[in-house]
């Protein structure tokens, strides 16, 4: 039997008006499923020989790629679409083994994306670890005599402040000294001195960061001397 294909494309076509198949007869009513032969008009499915195949709706353009490469026989299945005047996909007729491949595959996928994640957080998790570790040994080494344990505390607020862009150079950037020195600031501020309470009775910041200033220096100067 000599099917019309357009392209390598085999076609079947969803019916608007009446129809009967051009070879058993049969009456197939409206909305029939049906493909064009040659000087035989339209033919059911089931004389077509595409009686077999499974009907896979559009929608998931993965597993309709996939269930095409493993389907021997397949048919896009069209619709006339009164609106645009235009033949639409609707799906595509496929072999039943050819969806369950395409299923296994696509479930594959999401498993293989889901383990990627857990391997970028892992690494994130590790570079973050790295990145306190670094801060913190960077506050000991510019502020010596900062109470012990103060120093991963302000590292960990810093990793938080960075995490989502910690790459190696945003990394190497935030241990630059004057970085370092505004995090144990802020640290100090909010820690050592009344600054929050300041803030919390509605002083302007420019105001409590100036009433706290001369007890951040003492604490700075303390914290960073060498004797
Ligand atoms: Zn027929």
């Amino acid at each position: 039997m000599s099917q019309i294909k357009q392209g390598t494309e085999l076609k079947v076509f969803i019916t608007t008006g009446d129809s009967s198949c051009g070879e058993c007869g049969e009456q197939l009513g409206r909305h029939a499923w049906i493909t064009l032969v040659e000087g035989k008009g339209a033919l059911c499915l089931a004389c077509a020989d595409l009686d077999h195949l499974t009907f896979l709706p559009s929608g998931d353009a993965a597993l309709t790629r996939r269930a095409r490469k493993h389907s021997t026989l397949s048919a896009v299945v069209l619709k006339w679409s009164r609106a645009r005047k235009r033949y639409e996909r609707q799906g595509l007729l496929v072999e039943e083994q050819a969806i369950e491949q395409a299923e296994q595959e696509c479930l594959a996928d999401i498993e293989i994306r889901a383990r990627r994640r857990e391997r970028e957080a892992a690494r994130r998790a590790e570079l973050d670890q790295e990145f306190v570790s670094s801060f913190a040994a960077r506050v000991r080494q510019l502020f010596p005599h900062c109470p012990a344990g103060q120093e991963t505390v302000i590292a960990e607020h810093a990793c938080q402040k960075y995490s989502g862009r910690v790459g190696r150079s945003a990394a190497a950037k935030a241990l630059d000294e004057q970085t370092v020195r505004l995090a144990v600031i802020a640290h100090v501020r909010h820690a050592e001195t009344d600054y929050d309470a300041l803030l919390a009775q509605g002083d302007e910041r420019s105001e409590a960061r100036a009433q706290v200033h001369d007890a951040v220096a003492r604490i700075l100067a303390r914290w960073e001397a060498s004797e």
